[in-house]
């Protein structure tokens, strides 16, 4: 993928896109780039697979029965239901039989085991592994929203076409379309040639502590640090869900940002609020989160978000073409006026803006009881989400630099982790994925690697303990942008259809695996 470097001036000149602004000190001269190499990388032609012979109906049931298990992940940890969870490890048994006659089970996670990770031996041994990740966990439905649903989101219900319930988008019908891929393939008599895990994680929505990063640890003492592939969740497909993309459009994560949450605390004195300090605890932190808010980290682009517009920049609008081709073929550290106009672009909104930077979210401000009385300490939590570059030491010395008061503690009381790294984009593993999904949605889509703002369980295995390039996807396609609102929010739901999708992706990806 070296592109062959010509006149960048050039072609902007051509299209018109440059202002004849004088250039400053720092941007970079000459900077030359052909766009005769930014061509489509859409692979062509792939033979769509005839939907899987399987009893649709009958999945569908076991989906639906799937979802009537509340296995939330609260934020309050205490609030757990353990019921829930081996209710649904029951489930499963009864549900695949040849799954659990075939594959070895494991119950994992620390303190509270409720992570399966199973097993399924391959023919040659002298294979590296493959991982496929989904996870049992469902956000909790909020009280104020239960109304709004159409049905009950814990029923299980099934009607006008749909699969509807919490947790059927994420990430129940992933899981368990995973396991009627498995359940078929054993049915048929098959064996993949390499090992496969299959880890449901128990707490991926919370980030994961007790259950995927277990298993991880597991994974590294019994000395399985190689992967040939790992398969985690990321976005769904559908049309226009890439700005600038109308058309159908399968996005492949490739790299995760970073997650840590601060806690700024500061004691006072308390007392009656009749004989007051001159600055109160609670207007001290408030100054110290503007401080913080007004010290943001500074935008980059990521190699993941240049991968991004490798293949989504040829797909766009022509005129934007020389500023997508910049960023696709830019150098880390080095910055074209053409990447600043991206930059600058990308800033406007604060969906994109996340993705060039650091992001710094104040979520809780917990201080006082009561009107008169003066509290006795005072509280926030800022969310970060860290590009790779600031690490979690770094982000900790530059807010205590932003804030620069000594009379505020910090803490992190996260599941603290670095941002990812980048997952070959144009390998074969990437390639065996592009080629699964059009087998499966056939070729009048977008196919795209892309860097996840948000994060995933995946995240535990994107570390330098591992070599495992990990890839995100959802396999199932929603009919547009307002079906994907369903996902952690009201009536979520899938198309019945859909589901027999999501099977026959896992039932090929299987098989395509042997070939990588
Ligand atoms: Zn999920």
């Amino acid at each position: 993928m070296k592109p062959k470097i010509k006149s960048l001036i050039a072609a902007a000149v051509i299209i018109g896109m440059v202002s004849c602004e004088t250039k400053t000190k720092e941007a970079k001269t000459p900077e030359t780039i052909n766009l005769d190499d930014f061509t489509s990388m859409q692979m062509k032609d792939v033979e769509q697979v005839a939907p899987l012979d399987i009893d649709l109906e009958a999945a569908v049931q076991r989906l639906s029965k799937g979802i009537t298990y509340k296995t939330i992940s609260n934020q309050d940890r205490n609030d757990f239901d353990p019921k829930a969870f081996d209710g649904y490890h029951e489930f499963l048994l009864k549900a695949y039989p040849n799954v659990h006659k075939t594959l070895k089970r494991e119950i994992v996670g620390d303190p509270r085991p409720y992570t399966l990770l199973y097993t399924w031996e391959g023919k040659d041994p002298s294979l590296d592994p493959a991982l496929f990740y989904a996870h049992q966990d469902v956000v909790p439905v909020p009280d104020d929203t239960k109304d709004r649903w159409k049905v009950d989101p814990f029923a299980g219900t099934v009607k006008d076409g749909y699969i509807w319930g919490r947790g059927v988008l994420d990430d129940k019908g992933q899981l368990q379309g995973m396991l009627e891929a498995v359940e078929k393939r054993i049915q048929e008599g098959w064996q993949p040639a390499r090992t496969i895990y299959f880890l449901f994680g128990q707490d991926e929505e919370v980030g994961g502590p007790e259950g995927a990063e277990q298993v991880a640890k597991v994974f590294k003492e019994r000395g399985i640090t190689k992967f040939a592939y790992v398969a985690d969740e990321s976005y769904m497909l559908v049309p226009g869900i890439f700005p600038g993309i109308p058309g159908n459009t399968a996005l492949i994560g490739i790299a995760q940002k970073g997650y840590l949450s601060l806690e700024l605390s500061i004691e006072g004195q308390g007392g009656h609020s009749s004989e007051p300090p001159v600055q109160s605890i609670i207007g001290i932190l408030s100054e110290a989160i503007v401080k913080l808010e007004n010290a943001q980290f500074p935008y980059r682009i990521d190699p993941a978000i240049r991968a991004q517009y490798r293949y989504l920049g040829p797909e766009m609008d022509k005129e934007k073409q020389p500023m997508f081709a910049a960023v696709a073929f830019g150098k880390d550290g080095e910055m074209t006026d053409l990447e600043k106009q991206f930059i600058e672009e990308m800033a406007k909104s604060p969906f994109t803006q996340a993705s060039i930077r650091t992001s710094i979210a104040t979520t809780m401000f917990n201080a006082g009881v009561k009107d008169n009385v003066l509290p006795n300490s005072a509280s926030a939590v800022v969310n970060f989400r860290n590009m790779a570059g600031d690490n979690i030491e770094s982000i900790i010395e530059h807010v205590k630099k932003a804030i620069n008061d000594d009379r505020i503690s910090i803490k992190d009381i996260s599941a603290s982790i670095n941002a990812s790294s980048m997952t070959d984009p144009y390998g074969d593993a990437y390639k065996m994925t592009e080629k699964t999904i059009r087998q499966t949605w056939g070729n009048d889509l977008i196919v795209a690697p892309v860097y996840v703002s948000g994060g995933s369980d995946g995240k535990w295995f994107m570390t330098s303990d591992f070599d495992a390039p990990v890839y995100g996807f959802r396999a199932i396609q929603v009919e547009n942008m307002e079906e994907t609102k369903g996902f952690h929010g009201i009536n979520e739901r899938i198309l019945v259809d859909e589901h027999g999708k999501t099977i026959g992706f896992f039932y090929q990806l299987f098989e395509n695996l042997d070939q990588l």
